[in-house]
């Protein structure tokens, strides 16, 4: 199979087989970037409705620039990672102030936007403007390592560079846009990491992989990084009329402009839960607590990490302030984190036994 063959059954299959995704309808850059920062770390189903509503919300990047932080929660409710709609928001603002609101087509320019890293800057430039530049993520890294028979670890920057070379070669510079989104299209429903379909793959022919059985052991990649658990410890506050305690996570920690269930984060296994935690718990909120028993126990993975988080029943003694406030347990639009909500579920279900 030449190179142009590559292309040109990778595209008449796309033209036949593309996802109909609501972003690839659209022909605008903005639909496109808040797409593409949507899918970094979630799954496309989820991203489907998530999408709509953003875009009906804040159809431009100057709707979003100036939304407040509880629009910008609700707005991303159910994606988590709230750190890349922090950046996002960020990004259309110096759109906003550098390029009159409209997002500038120049891929340098794109670049240099908070947030836009490497792949999107790529991946934008391609589909919105059809800047000739291959985009690849791990979908387009698993076809090709299969496909050209790449048996080298492709995280090493070696065989990145090497990817991207043997991408661009094959890449028609008119179409660009679409051979990115064939790529993906393609890893995500026939190349997959599990039993990829060779029968239907329409570049089978001069397949490596396929042609030497290695399909389940490409691509190489590099040792994970050894899971650790960690046990975390909140509190569970209830007022009378049922609502919860809950602190605003601040500026430059993990779901930062979220609430949590008031905790200290990370207590040794082997420390007293009652002193321990009411010690640290004074010293974030100035607040103190009385603590009661564990009441509910979840877990939650963040990267590498396995949390458990354990919520004891607790008094507060005194009045809240500062950040820490009162929410309504049944109302959508409060942003708790995932691992509080996973937590609020859990007491709920215990005490609907
Ligand atoms: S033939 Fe199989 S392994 Fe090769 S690119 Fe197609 S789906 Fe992937």
């Amino acid at each position: 199979m030449t190179t142009s063959d590559f292309a040109t059954r990778l595209l008449a299959w796309y033209r036949r087989h593309a996802r109909r995704l609501p972003w690839r309808s659209r022909r605008d850059p903005w639909a496109t970037w808040v797409s593409e920062v949507m899918l970094q770390q979630t799954r496309v189903e989820v991203v489907i409705p998530a999408f709509e509503r953003f875009l009906a919300r804040f159809p431009n990047p100057r709707a979003f620039a100036s939304a407040s932080d509880d629009e910008l929660q609700e707005a991303w409710r159910g994606l988590g990672y709230y750190r890349r709609a922090r950046l996002l928001r960020e990004g259309a603002a110096e759109v906003v102030a550098r390029h009159r609101g409209r997002v500038p087509s120049d891929p340098d320019a794109l670049g240099a936007l908070a947030g836009v890293g490497d792949y999107t800057r790529v991946a934008i430039a391609s589909i919105a403007f059809g800047h000739a530049e291959p985009a690849i993520d791990g979908n387009v890294e698993r076809v090709f390592a299969r496909h050209a028979g790449i048996t080298a670890n492709v995280k090493s920057s070696a065989t990145r560079n090497r990817l991207a070379t043997l991408v661009g070669e094959r890449m028609p510079k008119a179409r660009a846009g679409d051979f990115n989104q064939a790529l993906m299209d393609l890893g995500a429903m026939v190349c997959t990491p599990r039993a990829p379909k060779c029968l239907v793959c329409p570049v089978a022919g001069d397949c490596e992989a396929r042609r030497l059985g290695l399909q389940q052991e490409l691509p190489r990649l590099p040792a994970r990084k050894p899971s650790v658990a960690i046990l975390a410890r909140a509190v569970l506050v209830r007022r009378k009329d049922g609502a919860v305690l809950g602190a605003r996570i601040r500026d430059g920690e993990i779901n930062a402009g979220q609430i949590e269930l008031p905790g200290p984060g990370i207590l040794a296994d082997h420390q007293d839960a009652g002193d321990a935690l009411a010690h640290a718990l004074h010293a974030r909120y100035g607040a103190r607590f009385e603590i009661g028993e564990p009441v509910a126990r979840v877990r939650h993975g963040i990267t590498h990490h396995r949390i458990a988080l354990e919520v004891h029943d607790a008094k507060l003694l005194g009045r809240a302030g500062g950040r820490l406030r009162w929410y309504p347990t049944d109302d959508p639009a409060v942003p708790w984190s995932t691992p509080s909500r996973k937590a609020l579920s859990a007491h709920a279900r215990r005490g609907a036994r």
